[in-house]
């Protein structure tokens, strides 16, 4: 089964939607060990992404993730903003030219974001970050495509163990970013930019 432009484009829209709806709950979290705008900071970004998607729908989907990219590396301020920009820049070149995706090419496309992540972020899994729920559920996907399991189903695993990184940041000890800044206090809370991403990867399940 492979993935359309169209599919992608209609994630896209649904992770804009799903961001707006989580707007005050990810800047409440933000709040706990950040400065309170990761919600204000998504939010921003994907109504940008929103406004600029028209013009490149038709595009091949190395276009339409690098536009997206470079949006929200235009227009958030903070952290949050070159990491997911570096990330979809990553991915849309791993997809260059491609209007129909394999699950191999969403793999890599997903492999190709949390490298970008990492790099720009130099950031590693268990410093209390997006890492922490975007590096369980990209090795669970990869590991239930190679058990040949179907799209579908390696997704709904990897949106699973996505949920369960998410919530593995609250006990960590934050080391990148702001709240590293709180030492020991960052401790009990969870990750703004771990939840963010979780929302990503569960708005590709339909929700
Ligand atoms: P800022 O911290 O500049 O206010 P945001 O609040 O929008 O930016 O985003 C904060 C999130 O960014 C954190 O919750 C964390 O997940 C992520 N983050 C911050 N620094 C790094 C880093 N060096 N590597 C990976 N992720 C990071
Ligand atoms: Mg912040």
């Amino acid at each position: 089964m492979s993935v359309t432009t169209e599919q992608l484009i209609t994630w896209l829209q649904r992770s804009a939607a799903v961001l707006r709806e989580n707007k005050e709950y990810l800047t409440q979290l933000d709040s706990s060990i950040g400065d309170a705008d990761h919600g204000i900071n998504m939010d921003r970004g994907f109504t940008a992404v929103m406004d600029r998607l028209p013009g490149v729908a038709d595009k091949d989907a190395g276009t339409i993730l690098k536009t997206v990219g470079t949006t929200l590396v235009s227009t958030v301020g903070g952290a949050s903003g070159p990491l997911y920009g570096t990330a979809f820049l990553r991915a849309g070149t791993s997809l260059a030219g491609k209007f129909e995706l394999q699950d191999g090419d969403v793999l890599a496309a997903l492999e190709a974001a949390l490298e970008g992540i990492m790099a720009r972020g130099k950031a590693k899994p268990g410093e209390k970050t997006m890492v922490d729920t975007l590096q369980p559920a990209i090795e669970s996907f990869k590991a239930a495509l190679e058990a040949s399991e179907p799209l579908k189903a390696a997704l709904a695993k990897a949106i699973q163990r996505a949920e369960e990184g998410m919530k593995a940041t609250i006990p960590m000890l934050a080391t990148k970013g702001r709240a590293s800044y709180l030492g020991e206090r960052s401790i009990g809370h969870q990750d703004p930019g771990a939840t963010s991403s979780w929302l990503f990867l569960r708005a590709m399940g339909g929700n």
